[in-house]
């Protein structure tokens, strides 16, 4: 596995690899892997000719600097894991590299993506994320791009954000891998000890309720129901809700024909966490 740490060397690897016309996936991560994370780059290995992993924390998607500094740092792991899953090329630029002193900031208008859901409750977050992802579509030009489907809305505004661009690129979102209790991986669980782990399945458990239990009518008790189990549980709820899978607008009033997602972000103790289920 070839490691690179600049834009210019990435680029120029690249530019080989296309000449010779290989098919490019990237999986973009900030580290602390985990088996989700390594069940993308499993997906993306096994229809690429080259593999592109990417490990950048990245500041700009970080509204509270201490989470930022907290993020856990895993990387001589994270090499032997990608080494292991056969990924050709990691990315491994520095902070300064993506983000020159002099860079002109683009605004993404991604309408009302951006105010809903984790838009509202950590305010800056997808312009960090569109910012980053953006460069990074630029500089590699992949023909598959792969993200998990555990970080719902960071999908849809990747998605909205390469209409905006005009990245040619495919999107493949991967299914979310979870623990037998069913809580979804996340680098975040490490801050977790192992009762808060065993509690933490509870957004699972609230998400598979309103799954099991939601039909056409009202959405509002179930998500009431949701949010008092999970505060019971010891958890700040941020949001429990029901949307439409597509667009993300709320759903009051389902007529049972649209895709749905519910969606849920908690506060256990200090952490975090979100998860999310398509309802049918
Ligand atoms: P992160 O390192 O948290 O930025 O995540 C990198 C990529 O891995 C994102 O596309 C995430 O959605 C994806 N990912 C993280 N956790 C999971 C999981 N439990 N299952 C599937 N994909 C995941």
């Amino acid at each position: 596995m070839l490691i690179v740490k600049t834009t210019a060397a990435l680029q120029q690897i690249l530019d080989r690899e296309k000449v010779q016309r290989h098919q490019l996936g990237f999986v973009p991560t900030m580290g602390a892997l985990h088996s989700g994370h390594l069940q993308l780059v499993e997906t993306a290995r096994k229809s690429n000719d080259v593999l592109l992993c990417s490990i950048f924390v990245n500041p700009t998607q970080f509204n509270i600097q201490k989470d930022y500094e907290k993020y856990p740092i895993t990387i001589e792991n994270d090499i032997d894991l990608l080494e292991s899953m056969g990924c050709d090329i990691l990315f491994l630029p520095s902070v300064n590299e993506m983000y020159p002193a002099d860079e002109t900031v683009i605004q993404y208008d991604l309408g009302y993506l951006e105010d809903i859901l984790e838009g509202k409750f950590r305010p800056g977050h997808f312009q960090g994320v569109c910012r980053i992802v953006d460069k990074f579509l630029e500089i590699s030009k992949p023909h598959t791009l792969y993200l998990g489907q555990k970080d719902y809305q960071q999908c849809m505004v990747i998605r909205k954000m390469m209409q905006l661009r005009s990245h040619q690129n495919r999107l493949e979102i991967c299914p979310t891998v979870r623990e037998d209790n069913g809580l979804a991986k996340s680098s975040r669980n490490m801050r977790l000890n192992g009762e808060e782990l065993n509690m933490a399945s509870a957004i699972y458990k609230a998400l598979s309720d309103i799954k099991t239990h939601f039909h056409p009518g009202n959405s509002m008790e179930v998500q009431k129901i949701a949010t008092g189990f999970l505060e019971a549980k010891g958890f700040i709820v941020d949001y429990v809700t029901i949307a439409d899978a597509e667009t993300l607008h709320p759903v009051k009033d389902w007529d049972g024909k649209g895709k749905l997602v519910t969606l849920a972000a908690a506060y256990l103790n200090e952490v975090r966490l979100i998860d999310n289920l398509l309802i049918n």
